[in-house]
């Protein structure tokens, strides 16, 4: 393709499509992409970008994947979709096994949903129709970390924090929730119990009202990057467990080995702690397409069961679509029989060394490393428009919010190119570009 002979047409783009957090009516600049193979997203324009974010977590293998292109077309000349409702199929059932395998006991009734954020109101309606079957019904409401991000449809909205969630825009409309300050941003070293003093008391005081916690186990992603100590995870279990109230962990960040374990919960000090319900997305697929997953366990399915409406009330149109499932399934035997552990690990000791002279920089606040995720806190927000132009003039894909500049590459990255998205990192910092 010629360098100067772009295909896609970003003015269209740029005047009618809405993306992600940007004004339609002035959006942030957009790079359009051709295609994307390995760990390379090839803009129109000819240019290669060394791909930092995994698409938001997804993308563990990287792109363009044969394994999984192969999955796709086998079962597309099958079919692509059927309605769950009274019909069902292997990619459902064998992925349903599949994730049953990883989980820890007793979590073992799966319910497909197909996006996260979908996942995350199964999760809460759960919740609350397991209490209305437990004769309980006067829990509901939900505990959650400040700081914390579960999606952005109205339930998983309402959980999520309040101030970067914005809940002073939807005060009428989005339900009340209860928040307790987050555990302290370290991995490392002994466990403070007072960084759980906050949501300790909202229990003890108000457990009778409570459906259940919701958090993100020890990283929480989009709502600020941090990083906390595996013990709190059994503490939360003992409290929940005292204070009669369910605990829900969503993985859908953190699953499927991005943070060194196949799943996040597995970092409690007592090795794995089990949640009630659990909920999973973004790297299911291996950054194919849109799907996720609640799991939860069969004392949580009789509560909901024995409900007043005796079922649960949810169906999605695409419920368990084959098409994801059987990509999804693919992802996970890639994972079975790749070395995901060692590449993290990997990934993970070399973001130590390279990031760490960031920590030089004035400009620098702080540097986390967990898993395959690095993170550069600066001290004030960066302009994403400079600093995002600047990273694809160095030939990689970097996408910072706010004060977080960090990379959550595929796994399968090689090593001289992940040393090229640390550098730009510092590179930016160090000569000041979009930071104040
Ligand atoms: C991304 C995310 C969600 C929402 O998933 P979508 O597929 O974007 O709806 C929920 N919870 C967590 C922890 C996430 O990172």
């Amino acid at each position: 393709m010629s360098n100067n002979n772009p295909n896609i047409d970003v003015d269209f783009d740029k005047n009618h499509l809405w993306h992600p957090y940007t004004s339609a009516l002035n959006p942030l600049p957009c790079f359009g992409v051709a295609s994307a193979s390995g760990v390379r997203i090839k803009l129109d324009d000819g240019r290669e970008l060394i791909d930092g974010m995994s698409s938001w977590w997804s993308a563990i293998h990287g792109y363009n994947v044969p394994a999984l292109n192969d999955a796709a077309t086998t079962q597309l000349s099958k079919m692509s979709h059927v309605m769950f409702g009274g019909l069902t199929h292997a990619p459902a059932i064998e992925l349903s096994k599949k994730l049953l395998a990883l989980l820890p006991k007793p979590l073992s009734q799966v319910f497909l949903a197909d996006s996260g954020s979908v996942a995350v109101e199964v999760a809460l309606k759960m919740a609350l129709q397991y209490w209305q079957g437990k004769l309980q019904p006067a829990k509901t409401k939900f505990v959650s970390f400040k700081r914390g991000y579960h999606g952005d449809t109205f339930g998983a909205m309402s959980v999520c924090d309040p101030k970067t969630g914005m809940h002073s825009l939807f005060e009428n409309v989005l339900a009340k929730q209860l928040f307790a300050e987050p555990p302290k941003n370290i991995t490392e070293g002994e466990f403070d119990p007072a960084s759980l003093e906050p949501l300790a008391q909202l229990l003890a005081t108000q457990h009778e009202q409570i459906a259940a916690v919701i958090i993100e186990p020890v990283v929480q992603g989009a709502g600020g990057m941090r990083i906390y100590h595996g013990a709190v995870l059994d503490q939360l279990r003992a409290l929940c467990d005292h204070y009669n109230t369910l605990l829900i962990f969503d993985e859908i960040a953190t699953g499927f080995g991005r943070t060194g374990k196949m799943f996040a919960l597995e970092h409690g000090e007592s090795g794995a702690v089990v949640p009630d319900i659990i909920t999973v997305g973004k790297a299911l697929t291996g950054g194919y397409m849109t799907l996720a997953a609640t799991v939860c366990t069969k004392e949580v399915a009789n509560g909901v069961c024995e409900s007043e409406a005796g079922v649960f009330m949810h169906g999605p149109t695409f419920m368990g679509n084959p098409l994801a499932c059987a990509v999804a399934c693919a992802s996970l035997d890639l994972l079975a029989t790749q070395q995901w552990q060692s590449q993290v690990a990997a990934i993970e000791q070399q973001l130590h060394r390279e990031l760490a002279k960031c920590r030089d920089l004035a400009a620098v606040a702080d540097v986390r490393v967990i898993g395959a995720i690095g993170v550069v806190e600066v001290r004030e927000d960066v302009n994403v428009a400079e600093i995002q132009a600047f990273f694809v003039e160095q030939g990689v894909w970097i996408r910072p919010f706010g004060t977080r500049i960090y990379v959550m590459p595929p796994y399968v990255i090689a090593a001289e190119d992940l040393t090229q998205l640390t550098d730009a990192i510092y590179q930016a910092i160090a000569s000041g570009v979009g930071i104040s």
